[in-house]
């Protein structure tokens, strides 16, 4: 039997013991993977400003003793965090700007954004939402009325995103209840949920998840968040296969990152890789400047070539679409017709 089959059936509390044992300081990772702090270029200060955490799952996925593997630089605080970057910011999607109510962050035509919590079981080190102000701007239990009765009153909506943080760190009671009270808004057609717990904590793929998506009367597109095939592994596989059958349409969103997944092999392989395990490609996303995440800029022109060099190499459905988020923009900009 497969690790996420076993995981389904040990109970729906299941994944939360396996949360809280996830590594909370980077040289106890870095010791466990028999690395040196300095060989990697750890900085605490960095892990000071945007609090270090990786689940053991996705450490497992790490090579041993690879400074340079391309999970551990998802995630390790480095020193390059630190240095001055131009042009960087802490709010570079123009989020805030885009409030309409608690939690509910609406740019695009037909589609809103719930911010549901701030919690993620990994912390990202290019996350475009690391000095996102959450305190004030997540669904509290306390808003949602509020914020269900603003979706309910702007007619245009038909679809509404889950997001965070991470929607899938909400237990399944909470999950239940927004999908219910979703669901009872008229004109929405369509939910879909932004989540990187199926690549970074399978466990949290049990069956009591997959009942809530199969009976929600909306149907849920799921977008997960992987970087590289070796994020995917047996496990991971076997929980996004079970997470297919339960959802309208399992799709990836990736990050362009140097030192990471900046070639076309690497790009092709997740491709593959994601098709492998029921998962289309959807978007490639251009780094969004967030402070603290300069070092791992691609340039466009360097990114445009990669896209078409993976156009060149793929079937169109394996080819993300690679795009930048530009605030004030009516969607996420193209820069590559691949
Ligand atoms: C990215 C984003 C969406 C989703 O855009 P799609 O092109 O539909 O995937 C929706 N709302 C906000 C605020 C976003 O940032
Ligand atoms: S899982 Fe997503 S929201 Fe959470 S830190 Fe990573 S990129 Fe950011």
């Amino acid at each position: 039997m497969s690790p996420a089959a076993r995981a389904g059936e040990a109970g729906p509390d299941h994944w939360t013991h396996e949360w809280a044992g996830g590594f909370g300081r980077a040289r106890e990772l870095l010791a466990w993977l028999g690395l040196e702090p300095a060989a990697v270029g750890l900085s605490e200060a960095a892990a000071d400003r945007f609090a270090f955490r990786v689940t053991r799952s996705f450490a497992r996925r790490m090579r041993r003793g690879d400074p340079a593997d391309p999970l551990l630089r998802q995630v390790l605080p480095a020193t390059d965090e630190l240095l001055p970057a131009p042009g960087f910011s802490q709010d570079p999607v123009g989020d805030l700007g885009s409030r309409r109510a608690p939690g509910l962050l609406h740019k695009y035509h037909g589609r809103a954004l719930l911010v549901t919590t701030a919690s993620c079981a990994i912390h990202c080190r290019y996350c475009f939402r690391r000095e996102f102000p959450y305190e004030s701007n997540r669904l509290e239990p306390r808003d949602q009325a509020a914020t269900l009765a603003a979706i309910a009153a702007d007619p245009s909506l038909q679809e509404i995103i889950l997001s965070g943080g991470d929607p899938l760190a909400l237990d399944d009671h909470r999950l239940e209840a927004l999908f219910a009270e979703l669901s009872r808004i008229p004109q929405l057609r369509r939910l879909r949920m932004h989540t990187r717990l199926p690549v970074v904590l399978p466990a949290r793929i049990g069956d009591h998840l997959l009942r809530l998506l199969d009976d929600c009367p909306l149907p849920v597109t799921v977008v997960i968040h992987a970087n590289h095939a070796q994020e995917l592994d047996a496990e991971v596989e076997s929980a996004l296969g079970r997470l297919r059958m339960a959802c309208a349409a399992l799709l990836n969103q990736s990050v362009l990152l140097r030192g990471v997944n900046d070639s076309v092999e690497s790009l092709a392989e997740l491709s593959e890789r994601l098709f492998a395990c029921g998962v289309l490609p959807y978007y490639l996303h251009q780094l969004d400047r967030v402070s603290g995440a300069a070092h791992f800029e691609v340039s466009d022109d360097e990114a445009i070539a990669l896209a078409r060099a993976l156009g060149a190499r793929l079937p169109g459905y394996l080819v993300p679409r690679l795009v930048r988020e530009i605030a004030g923009e009516p969607a996420k900009t193209p820069l590559a017709l691949t």
